[in-house]
């Protein structure tokens, strides 16, 4: 099994295993690239069936952790770990106390935060052990919220070029997921004037939507042939791929979800058809600016003003990839290359 061959490396700048006797810890640091800062991506805690696959899992995400927060523009690089075993037999106070301890052991060069199979409570026992941990309980709470809100910027900006409008009074927008983020963008679409329409596996979530903002519920099959302006999906990845694509109807494919491309082609699939798609970590990269704001003077304000920036830069992504005739997941990956390739504070040293 090498590591430095697999597709999945990249460059890393580092991978650390780390292993502690007495919990029985196994995991896996990824540090993709520290141009832009120290690596900052969660801590996932998960059964994996072996090695291989975890390696796999942690290469590829602390390699998107550069690029979300290089186009986002953070002073961060791109990092993510992984806790190989099943969270509900092994995950014990003490164990996440030795992760802090590997974590520690890299002087900064990566920070953690939540992800699948951590919790906040989680992160208090890692702050034990060292400082470069985010999203304790003492710390900026739910990010579900700021990352709905810039999604919803960035379904305004993906309106404006696409539709040119400012308004989204009328528009019917199918939200797929309306769970912590999807419902949060459902509320900023009504507010909006939009017009709603929802699936989900859970009826209790539904309920919520119909109830507060008059969605229209849709089978969790009918979602992609809906007639509908904009398909926003907030719940799994890799809804976009070749079963799909031929059903939908949309002119937009803008939401909350990671991953949303089956593969990287599909990008190359939805230009073809004419849809506009907003790169999934552009528009939902304000959990990660929530997070990575979270020190002593943290700043609501701040923070928001950091999430508009979301707009501005769809706009750009929009505007350059038909000036180039690329698909926009293309050009947000160059643009973010463009901004984590050197070091940003090369001229000062
Ligand atoms: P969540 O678990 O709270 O919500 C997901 C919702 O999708 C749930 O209500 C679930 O019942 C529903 N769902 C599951 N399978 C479905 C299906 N087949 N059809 C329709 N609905 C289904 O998760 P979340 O925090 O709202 O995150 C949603 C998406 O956004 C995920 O892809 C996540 O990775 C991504 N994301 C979230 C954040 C954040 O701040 N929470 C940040 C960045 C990206």
């Amino acid at each position: 099994m090498s590591v430095f061959e697999a597709a999945d490396f990249d460059n890393h700048e580092n991978v650390v295993l780390g292993h502690d006797e007495q919990t029985g810890l196994k995991c896996i640091i990824g540090i993709h690239n520290t141009n832009r800062g120290p690596a900052l991506g969660g801590s996932r805690f998960w059964n994996y069936n072996n090695e291989q696959e975890a390696i796999t899992d942690v290469l590829r995400l602390s390699k998107g952790m550069t690029y979300k927060a290089a186009i986002t523009g953070l002073d961060l690089g791109g990092g993510k770990s992984v806790i190989l075993g099943d969270p509900k037999k092994i995950k014990t106070p003490d164990l996440m106390r030795a992760f802090g301890r590997v974590i520690e052991r890299l002087n900064g060069a990566y920070i953690t935060a939540e992800d699948v199979g951590t919790t906040v409570q989680d992160m208090d026992y890692i702050r034990e052990s060292t400082e470069h941990v985010r999203g304790k309980s003492t710390g900026t709470g739910n990010p579900s919220p700021v990352t709905a809100y810039g999604t919803f910027l960035g379904l305004k900006a993906a309106v404006k070029h696409k539709l040119k409008t400012d308004d989204l009074t009328g528009l019917r927008v199918m939200v797929q997921g309306v769970g912590n983020v999807g419902y949060y963008l459902c509320k900023d679409l009504h507010e909006a004037g939009a017009h709603l329409f929802v699936s989900d596996i859970n009826q209790d979530s539904l309920k919520r939507t119909v109830e507060e903002f008059g969605a229209t519920v849709v089978g969790l099959d009918e979602v992609y042939a809906q007639e509908v302006d904009i398909y926003a999906p907030c719940a799994l990845g890799a809804t976009i791929n070749d079963k799909t694509l031929d059903q939908l109807k949309v002119q937009i494919v803008s939401g909350a979800a990671n991953n949303q491309l089956a593969e990287a082609r599909h990008g190359q699939a939805l230009k073809d058809l004419g849809i506009l798609y907003a790169p999934d970590y552009v528009i939902n990269a304000g959990g990660l600016v929530n997070v990575a704001s979270e020190t002593d003077d943290y700043d609501p304000a701040v923070v928001k003003a950091k999430v508009e920036g979301i707009y501005d830069t769809l706009l750009e992504i929009f505007t350059r990839a038909e000036k180039e005739n690329k698909p926009t997941s293309i050009i947000a990956d160059v643009m973010a290359e463009e901004r984590f390739m050197h070091p940003i504070h090369a001229a000062a040293e």
